[in-house]
């Protein structure tokens, strides 16, 4: 059991910060999530935002834990909203008007500072030296005879603060 109830600290937000607009979504805890310290997970049938469970190990989990849960319900609003709810100008502009902190420390762990995404298969890859020319692994082996393949060629698709935070947001289809 946890001495920080996320529901509350939701609803807690909401009222100070989303004039109550978000109805409740699946919350949980996930003690697998190390490179971020939360997630949102879209999805139009129930959104689902995680918490990093080590946060709670933390100096100052209530603040930490208050701030990730903020940050992700900001992704969360702008999805209810049928904006585009990655780290946006309008995110950053929430963000800084209710007043979670610009950045989140990611303690434990070196960090992963890029993330690419194979062309092929979509498979996504977190390193922490840029990639100059490479093509995703799996795929070439498959499909090119283990030969570099510029089909499966590693596409950046974020780097710095986005991928230190948290997951890139899924891609929707449609
Ligand atoms: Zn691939
Ligand atoms: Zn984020």
């Amino acid at each position: 059991m946890s001495e920080f109830d996320l529901e509350k600290i939701f609803s807690e937000w909401n009222h100070e910060a989303f004039e109550g607009e978000l109805s409740l979504p699946e919350i949980r805890w996930n003690s697998r999530l190390r490179t971020s310290a939360g997630r949102f997970i879209p999805d139009p049938s129930g959104c689902v935002i995680e918490v990093a469970s080590y946060l709670r190990d933390e100096l100052e989990a209530e603040k930490l834990i208050r701030d990730t849960l903020g940050h992700e319900m900001i992704h969360y609003w702008l999805f209810v909203k049928n904006l585009p709810y990655g780290h946006t100008p309008q995110f950053h502009e929430k963000m800084e008007s209710i007043g979670v902190s610009r950045y989140n420390p990611v303690p434990k762990h070196r960090p992963f500072k890029h993330c690419y995404e194979c062309r092929g298969c979509g498979q996504r890859i977190f390193v922490r030296k840029r990639l100059r020319l490479a093509a995703c692994a799996a795929c070439c082996n498959e499909h090119a005879d283990g030969r570099y393949d510029s089909r499966f060629k590693l596409k950046l698709l974020a780097s710095g603060e986005a991928v230190l935070r948290d997951q890139i947001p899924l891609k929707r289809s449609g």
